[in-house]
């Protein structure tokens, strides 16, 4: 695969944390590794695209993840999600996104059905949970970095993993566990944008989208960054 598309999905609701910036570093990630990309912007309006191999989503306040959620339910949109989820499409859902994907979550007082594409639920917890939160992914295998702010707190059915194990922070309420995971949907309470903290995640998920292995990146100018990332950032 020579083009990847990268479909950001809701930019003008959930983008409140910056978490659009994921598409950006996926792009920057794959022109290393000599792949091109696509942004795809799709508005709370449009149909989602069927031919995406990147569907990210951000996080947002209450009523923009409703909105959100509505037009996700609405016409084919959630037939396309699973037909991407079987070709094996990569999708990163951040806090509201996360909660979204899931069964059920709470927003504005009210319990609603999520996407139910992650077995997890999502209830609201006494206060909010604010600050910088660091994680052992249980994918990678290494140390991912973020910052987290949300009400939610997130209970793992059955059929999803924790992606992280709490370091420092939160993460799904519990302080011991952060997100989810199954195949190639991962969720995660990590804003930063994750991608931009933590660039070996986006190599990870490049490689997931393609089916090739990226991991190696020998360009001096990926490298250093790296190298100055992981010195900057304890
Ligand atoms: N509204 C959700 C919560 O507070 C999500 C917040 C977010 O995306 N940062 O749990």
């Amino acid at each position: 695969m020579s083009q990847i598309r990268i479909v950001r999905i809701h930019n003008e609701l959930l983008g409140t944390y910056g978490d659009q910036g994921n598409a950006e570093v996926l792009a920057f990630r794959a022109k290393f590794h000599g792949i091109t990309t696509t942004i795809i912007d799709v508005g709370y309006n449009d149909p989602l695209p069927t031919n995406g191999d990147i569907y990210l989503l951000g996080g947002a306040e209450d009523a923009a993840q409703l909105l959100s959620l509505e037009a996700l339910q609405r016409d084919d949109n959630l037939n396309i999600l699973h037909f991407a989820i079987e070709r094996g499409a990569v999708i990163l859902a951040v806090c509201a996104g996360f909660q979204i994907i899931g069964n059920k979550f709470w927003a504005n007082g009210q319990e609603v059905d999520g996407l139910g594409l992650l077995d997890v639920i999502s209830v609201p917890g006494d206060k909010r949970l604010v600050g910088d939160i660091k994680t052992i992914s249980t994918v990678l295998g290494f140390e991912l970095t973020g910052f987290e702010n949300h009400m939610g707190r997130t209970i793992l059915g059955s059929g999803a993993e924790a992606f992280g194990k709490v370091v420092t922070g939160n993460g799904n309420g519990d302080s011991k566990f952060d997100g989810a995971v199954l195949g190639n949907i991962f969720g995660t309470y990590m804003h930063g944008p994750i991608l931009a903290r933590n660039p070996e995640f986006a190599d990870l998920l490049l490689t997931r989208a393609t089916g090739r292995k990226y991991a190696q990146i020998t360009d001096p100018l990926a490298l250093k960054y790296a190298s100055w990332r992981r010195k900057v950032i304890k």
